[in-house]
């Protein structure tokens, strides 16, 4: 467990007669000093007074849930008067600063550092500054002042020259082509902290229209991306979600991803982050035949969270308290069931086929089955802002698994006449007129929607921790376990943790060049020329060559050897086929075919 414990004093969170009005925040935010690995921050606030003047960077990021403090990579920050003459500034704690004399305060300066390599946080809710990309979620730059977050604010990038620039603020002015637009308005902080950014000399784009809304797909790689298949996938996710809420709750929205090459990796954990209006991804670029299989995975998590999220959420989960750590017992609705959606429509919409479905299925099956036990979904979803990224793991495991399993005992008991679906839109209808549930609140209100007492499955599968009879459910779809499976297959180069925090080759493609050097899966890396290799420090390879030859010193069955590897390129890994392990029932009903239909199509 990696958390930063805050240190807030409650008591001066209490709002004082002599509370400060401004109305309206601007921002200047200088990316220039990359080679500092830093951003400069100038905040000039408008009709302060008040006796004390407050600053507070974020606790934790939405979306994040975990507690990382922002404040910590806030660096000098100082307060000036109209004059320029410099005010005596206290840090009150991590995350917040107080000027006395508060009324001649006329702005704020202060550094935000990189922070890409935080360990209680994952990549993308943190800020990457370097010499060819700059990419930030905006909980790391912004803060609020006086402790009032219905402020307006306007925002002015500084970019390098030439560099291209993408976030999804509205832009203040006249649209500027190709990504050159720099300055920016938000609402509210809600608006302003929603909205990460990417800037690099060069971007890969897409853009689409669907519907009212315009699409910007933005991607930073170290090498050309397949983007023309990228976005006709894209738009047809954006389609199959749209169509299934009947909605499109914003303008424009932007997908913003980093997607390095393997040995330029910053972090191991790919994945991603929503936003009201955005979503900023790190994945790998691979062979598009690879990126498909997870990648549109993780595109379809994100959109859908749009709605299962952004809008229908505990009322723990907003109106955001950015100064408090969040215990919400909802997250299996949240991340579980957005993930099984994210696949499910896809199989419904025929972007990927039924049988790969089936095959998601197994996988959330088979490593369910490794999942730490002993704790429900809901204990997990309440430590779940503790981070822990095996028991995070869960969400996207057992998770889409309780949420398929529950959509399947609505639809078999109702005849197929109501279902997880009717669930969705009926939540996503009240999350529309503002109405956020309470946790206790979320099984009553599924239960009223679709008619049904689901106590019995929410005390085995949500509360409690019966293990889930995935098997019987699946029949309930006219899906039955293959008598002819075979093992899962091992295609890709997969790191995982050793206990002692090595990194472990968990699976490795025999045509990888690490493979053809002499590297074995089960493998742990030890150092790599000398330079001891952990999680924060894996792209250390990326300041190799193709060609040179890299010291590999490993752990195999408890012994030191050095292998040395040639860096290639490129590594594009193959599919293998083995049997799979669930397939449709020969002997289906008819009410189990037409369950089947509904939610992965014909
Ligand atoms: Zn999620």
């Amino acid at each position: 467990m990696k958390v930063l414990q805050s240190l807030l004093v409650w008591a001066v969170l209490l709002l004082s007669a002599n509370q400060a009005f401004s109305q309206k925040l601007q921002y200047t935010v200088d990316l220039r000093n990359t080679e500092q690995q830093q951003a400069h921050v100038n905040l000039k606030l408008e009709k302060l007074s008040a006796k004390t003047v407050s600053f507070q960077m974020p606790l934790w990021a939405p979306g994040a849930y975990s507690v990382t403090g922002y404040g910590r990579y806030v660096k000098g920050l100082r307060a000036y008067d109209t004059k320029g003459k410099e005010l005596l500034v206290t840090q009150v704690n991590d995350n917040r600063w107080e000027v006395k004399n508060g009324k001649s305060v006329a702005r704020f300066e202060y550094d935000v550092l990189d922070s890409h390599k935080d360990t209680t946080s994952l990549y993308f809710a943190m800020a990457h500054f370097d010499t060819s990309i700059v990419f930030a979620n905006a909980t790391t730059l912004f803060g609020y002042v006086n402790d009032r977050k219905n402020v307006p604010a306007t925002v002015t990038y500084l970019k390098p020259e030439g560099w291209q620039f993408a976030t999804a603020l509205d832009p203040v002015g006249k649209l500027e082509p190709n990504f050159q637009h720099t300055v920016f308005q938000a609402k509210d902080y809600d608006e302003l902290a929603d909205a990460p950014l990417m800037a690099a000399p060069s971007f890969q784009t897409r853009s689409f229209q669907y519907g009212p809304a315009n699409y910007d797909i933005v991607l930073l790689s170290n090498k050309d991306f397949e983007m023309d298949s990228l976005s006709y996938y894209t738009k047809k996710i954006v389609e199959s979600q749209v169509k299934f809420f009947n909605e499109t709750p914003f303008k424009h929205y932007t997908f913003l991803i980093y997607a390095p090459t393997l040995l330029k990796l910053p972090s191991l954990a790919q994945g991603a982050l929503e936003h009201a209006n955005s979503s900023d991804y790190l994945m790998m670029n691979i062979s598009w035949e690879h990126f498909k299989t997870f990648g549109l995975r993780i595109i379809s998590h994100e959109f859908f969270h749009l709605w299962n999220v952004k809008r229908i959420h505990s009322s723990l989960l907003g109106p955001f308290d950015y100064t408090k750590q969040v215990r919400t017992t909802s997250l299996w609705l949240s991340e579980g069931v957005t993930d099984y959606y994210a696949h499910a429509l896809l199989a419904r919409n025929k972007i990927i086929t039924p049988e790969n479905f089936l095959r998601d299925i197994e996988g959330w099956y088979v490593t369910s089955l490794h999942a730490p036990s002993g704790k429900s979904l809901e204990q997990l979803s309440q430590e779940e802002s503790d981070f822990n990224l095996e028991n995070a793991t869960t969400f996207y495991t057992k998770g889409p698994l309780v949420g398929l399993m529950l959509d399947l005992e609505i639809r078999n008991r109702t005849e197929n006449k109501k279902s997880l679906d009717d669930v969705m839109l009926a939540l996503n209808a009240e999350a529309k007129k503002g109405k956020h549930f309470k946790d206790e609140e979320l099984m009553p209100k599924i239960e009223k929607i679709v008619g049904l007492d689901l106590s019995d499955f929410y005390k085995r599968y949500i509360t409690g921790t019966d293990s889930i009879p995935v098997e019987q459910y699946l029949t309930l779809m006219g899906i039955e376990h293959s008598a002819n499976s075979a093992e899962a297959s091992k295609t890709s180069i997969k790191l995982g943790l050793s206990p002692e925090g090595r990194i472990v080759l968990e699976e490795l493609d025999a045509k990888s060049f690490f493979a053809k050097s002499g590297l074995h899966q089960g493998d742990e890396l030890d150092s790599v020329d000398g330079v001891q290799l952990r999680v924060d420090n894996i792209d250390i390879l990326s300041n190799h060559h193709e060609g040179d030859t890299v010291q590999f010193s490993i752990i195999r069955s408890g012994a030191h050897i050095t292998i040395p590897v040639v860096i290639q390129p490129d590594y594009s890994p193959q599919e293998e086929e083995s049997g799979p392990a669930f397939i449709l029932s020969p002997k289906s009903t008819a009410l189990q075919t037409l369950i089947r239909k509904s939610i992965i199509g014909s």
